[in-house]
């Protein structure tokens, strides 16, 4: 039987730390992270944004030989086509297909429908001989389509953090650097991060139930506290137990640069990192904001365990 390519696809909602996470297990010896690699066609490809490495993705050696191997090269692939075909997941809403009776199937010939996807990650294992993918993409919908995917081995680490802290986080005005424009990082207000809080972690949850043992919940915070502990649990779900980790004590990792496509301005991060908890909403989100986002996540906010 061919190999599938192992891929670790983190999702949840936006400011949950996925690219500290992705950035500390993409450390992990032979593990690649990737980033959000639903943006590579069109924050890459399109509108020529940075790679993680600090040059742009189509100036970076890593990628072009990439697309020189799946695509026979960057200007051959096809956005505007991929693009069009990839709107549909950008619409969270429609993961509720999945109920219809042939929801199932029409997910599977969707998927099928865009082979650029699956060619990327094929290509990608192919050139750095990783042993897992790791992808940052937050969309539940893309996650489930990567699961779809024949060649493809996927397993979704469900991310949540407190809400009211990513409120407090979406409020706040985060440049992405980029090489030729200034680019802030699209920002919510209390009430909108609050409905798809909900709506992302409560797809993530339907989207997965059927394929228990392919997926993870771990709340940030826990990561946060205990980051070497998480990180062990997260390789121990992907029997991937034996793979050195870039910790050098419980706290603190080594990062080397990556060729991350897309994310958090925390993905430029390199050198000695020491991971903590980052609960500034507490003392910092206003009094309104906070009980916005307590009133329109609960009761989700009470059964994941926060108060
Ligand atoms: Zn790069």
């Amino acid at each position: 039987m061919k190999q599938k390519v192992k891929v670790l696809n983190i999702t949840g909602w936006g400011r949950s730390g996925s690219t500290i996470l992705g950035s500390v297990l993409g450390n992990c010896r032979d593990f690649f992270f990737g980033g959000e690699l639903r943006n590579i066609w069109k924050l890459s490809l399109l509108d020529n944004r940075l790679c993680g490495c600090g040059v742009t993705v189509r100036e970076c050696d890593f990628w072009k030989k990439v697309f020189d191997n799946g695509f026979s090269g960057m200007n051959k692939v096809n956005v505007t086509e991929i693009l069009k075909k990839l709107k549909f997941t950008y619409y969270s809403r429609l993961a509720l297909i999945k109920l219809l009776p042939f929801g199932e199937k029409y997910f599977k010939s969707y998927a099928l429908s865009i082979p650029e996807i699956e060619k990327l990650f094929l290509s990608v294992w192919e050139v750095t001989h990783c042993k897992v993918i790791i992808d940052t993409t937050k969309s539940p919908l893309w996650g489930y389509l990567l699961s779809l995917m024949d060649n493809l081995d996927v397993y979704s680490i469900h991310l949540i953090r407190d809400p009211r802290g990513i409120a407090y986080s979406r409020k706040k005005k985060m440049l992405q650097p980029d090489k030729e424009k200034t680019i802030y990082i699209e920002r919510f207000n209390s009430f909108d991060s609050s409905l798809k809080w909900n709506t992302r972690n409560l797809l993530a949850e339907y989207l997965w139930k059927q394929n228990k043992d392919k997926y993870l919940m771990i709340k940030y915070e826990d990561f946060a506290r205990k980051p070497k502990m998480t990180v062990n649990t997260i390789l121990d779900f992907i029997s991937e137990s034996g793979a050195s980790t870039p910790f050098v004590s419980a706290g603190e990792v080594e990062l080397s640069v990556n060729h991350s496509a897309w994310g958090n301005p925390s993905r430029f991060k390199t050198g000695r990192i020491e991971l903590k908890v980052d609960d500034e909403w507490k003392s910092k989100l206003n009094s309104f904001d906070k009980l916005i986002s307590t009133v329109c996540t609960f009761p989700l906010l009470s059964r994941y365990g926060y108060k």
